[in-house]
């Protein structure tokens, strides 16, 4: 190997290493092995020297397995039986215990590369490459690389974890000893002694007896906090003694594996681009085993460059990471109950198909089995969770979809009134509330002078549209209609990430027309009982095929808009409101205007504002008493007119709302 001097050129390379921990070691292990590094120029990008034994590699496979992975020569030790807790020791066979040290493999990688012509840059690598026909360009400090194929083995960013997602470590801190006498059987690793306190973390002793007098003896915990050294020392002496020989630390070990069932951040530059070990979620998180599947993977890889074929990658079948999931969250919620779930496992089913199922090799029927020995009510109850969590992430769109199937079910069954109960709680709620913290988007209310004059000035915003009613009832039910369409747009626009303007306006309009015009009996009607509109005579001369166009013309602009902004959601949409024209005109308004608008602006409103929904719903209470208030009163006086009421009272009320909804957006929501 040589070693580069520091110039500012661009280098070119056929392979890219980034790293060079186990996966890429592995992975130049198996190119070697095929002839496929013979006249590659390659590069390595890695800080450290890779001279030390910063880490061992343990993992289960037959004696095949091993020969087929290359891995024969560099075991240093292997055990046929493994015991758990104290229960009787279960032979493995044909697996057997592997034990690779971290230095054997630096070492065998690095010396597959001495005929290679390799250049090392000794750095990290942090930045973005550029990607540019087929090639990828990485800017050092001094250099500019350029290379075909990159591997990547930098050590994962996991995001922020979901509800029903879980971030762990496992983390060990272990003594190497020699006993004064024969103390060890070595045909027999320890992988899981629970009895050492559990200090309310999932916490065992790990045994690795090399000689019958040397043995590596470690406290790993599983759990939201580190363990510290000082703590597992105190365990460790209590345990070591416990084994009645006298003995002398001649080595210690410590190290963290992350346990995260969060996603990890993904770039995706390339098909050449290859991401590597860890960060190609080749560790399995519940149990910090990663070493046979990046041996596995450095197969795949290999075979993926000898046949000049795209990144190839076995797919982890989905149930495995769903049980993994629910593994961390118990272990996270209680990790009292870590110890039972284990030591009843390998209790009740024999270890080799536990190492089969943790290695997820196992069948469906064969995984039911082995959960029918675990403890039900555990795992019964964070299924539970997991599900509630997942539907709490669901699009709120499935929400309102959800309720018009309901709606239309109970409506066939004549409980059409549950549905109405359920939507006027809504709108009392959600529908009335997220227009009743418009004080709190105003950067002007800071004091209660403040506050009063806002209010002024959103009361006379509602009067002024009150009289516009009375005088030119016509122009007002327009504007009504025009500022309700641009609002509908505007919020489910910013709840879609879509572009806001002129397409939001039409889509705002696409949602209104088609709950009215599926409804245009009802909204005759209702239009009738507001005095003087002339619009309401008209509509009533609009003949059945008049409106039967309205319709198509409607939902051809519908299905034109999501095509356009190729929006699934403007679909489902369309489905559902499609589906509640067979509801009456204030279920189906209703369904769409608490289900679904008001849904989206309290999430904007919850998110600018940087306030829980409880805080914000307590904040908006007096206001939403006061709007129902305002409509209670003028529904009392309405008589026959209730309706038709209704929708004045509300359009004056969201009048001031919705402009000041246009400058929150504006303001909290720049996209
Ligand atoms: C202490 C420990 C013990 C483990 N024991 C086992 C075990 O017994 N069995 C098992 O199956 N799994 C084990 N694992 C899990 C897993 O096998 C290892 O983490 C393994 O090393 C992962 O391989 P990797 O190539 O993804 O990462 P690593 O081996 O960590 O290699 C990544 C390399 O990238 C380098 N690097 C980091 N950042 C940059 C950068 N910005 N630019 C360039 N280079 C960078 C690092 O220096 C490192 O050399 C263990 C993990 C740890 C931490």
């Amino acid at each position: 190997m040589q070693s580069t001097e520091k110039y500012n050129s661009t280098l070119k390379f056929d392979f890219l290493f980034i790293g060079l921990g186990a996966a890429n070691c592995l992975l130049i292990l198996m190119l070697h092995e095929n002839g496929l590094l013979n006249g590659k120029t390659i590069a390595i990008i890695e800080p450290d020297g890779k001279t030390t034994n910063d880490r061992t590699f343990c993992f289960w496979a037959t004696e095949q397995e091993l020969f087929k992975l290359k891995l024969n020569t560099l075991v240093s030790y292997s055990w046929s039986n493994i015991e758990i807790s104290g229960i009787a020791k279960q032979p493995i066979n044909p697996l057997h215990y592997f034990h690779v040290k971290g230095i054997d493999l630096y070492h065998a990688a690095k010396s597959c590369l001495l005929n290679c012509q390799v250049t090392n840059f000794a750095t990290f690598f942090t930045g973005i490459p550029d990607v540019k026909a087929e090639q990828f360009e990485l800017k050092l400090e001094n250099e500019t690389l350029r290379a075909k194929y990159v591997f990547d083995s930098r050590p994962p960013v996991f995001l922020k974890p979901k509800n029903n997602q879980t971030h762990l470590n496992q983390s060990f801190f272990g003594w190497k000893i020699k006993t004064d006498k024969k103390t060890f059987d070595t045909s027999t690793m320890v992988m899981m002694d629970f009895n050492v306190p559990q200090n309310n973390f999932t916490q065992f002793v790990y045994t690795l007896p090399f000689t019958e007098d040397t043995a590596l003896i470690e406290l790993t915990r599983f759990g939201t906090q580190k363990l510290l050294k000082s703590e597992a020392e105190l365990i460790l002496d209590e345990y070591s003694k416990a084994l009645g020989v006298s003995f002398e630390i001649i080595e210690t070990e410590q190290g963290v594996i992350p346990m995260s069932s969060a996603n990890m951040e993904k770039d995706h530059y390339g098909s050449h681009w290859v991401n590597m070990g860890v960060k190609a979620d080749m560790l399995k998180c519940t149990t910090g085993y990663a070493f046979h599947a990046m041996a596995e993977d450095a197969i795949v890889q290999m075979e993926a460059i000898k046949n000049n074929q795209l990144q190839k990658r076995i797919i982890r079948k989905k149930r495995f990471g769903f049980y993994d999931r629910l593994l961390l969250k118990i272990l996270t919620d209680k990790p009292e109950y870590g110890k039972i779930i284990f030591e009843t496992l390998f209790k009740k089913v024999a270890l080799i198909k536990v190492l089969s199922f943790l290695r997820e090799k196992t069948s469906i029927t064969k995984e039911i089995v082995i959960f029918s020995k675990l403890p039900k009510r555990i795992f019964i109850k964070a299924v539970v969770k997991d599900v509630l969590q997942r539907c709490i992430r669901l699009p709120l769109l499935f929400y309102p979809f959800l309720f018009t199937i309901l709606a239309v079910f109970l409506s066939v069954l004549n409980f059409e009134y549950i549905a109405g109960s359920i939507l006027v709680v809504g709108f009392l709620t959600v529908g009335l509330a997220h227009g009743a913290l418009d004080h709190l988007t105003s950067r002007k209310v800071k004091n209660h002078k403040q506050l009063f004059y806002f209010m002024l000035n959103y009361v006379l915003k509602g009067v002024l549209l009150g009289f516009i009613w009375y005088l030119f009832p016509d122009v007002a039910l327009l504007i009504f209609m025009a500022y309700s369409m641009w609002h509908f747009g505007q919020a489910d626009f910013k709840e879609w990430n879509l572009i806001q303007g002129l397409s939001s306006f039409f889509w705002g309009f696409t949602v209104l027309m088609t709950i009215l015009s599926f409804h245009f009996v009802e909204l005759s009607d209702i239009l009738k009982q507001i005095p003087n509109l002339q619009i309401a005579i008209v509509l009533k001369k609009i003949s059945e095929g008049q409106i039967l166009f309205i319709q198509i013309l409607t939902l051809g602009l519908g299905i034109l808009l999501s095509v356009l902004n190729k929006s699934k959601y403007m679909l489902l949409t369309l489905i559902y409101l499609l589906l509640s024209s067979m509801l009456p005109l204030l279920i189906s308004f209703g369904i769409y205007f608490v289900g679904q608008h008001s849904m989206h602006g309290w999430r904007h409103l919850s998110t600018g504002l940087n306030e829980r929904s409880s805080t914000l719903w307590k904040k908006s209470l007096p206001f939403s008493i006061g709007g129902a208030m305002i409509i209670l009163y003028a529904l009392f006086f309405a008589g026959q007119q209730a309706a038709g009421l209704f929708f004045i009272v509300l359009s004056c009320l969201s009048i001031p709302h919705v402009l000041k909804m246009h400058q929150f957006y504006a303001m909290f929501h720049r996209s």
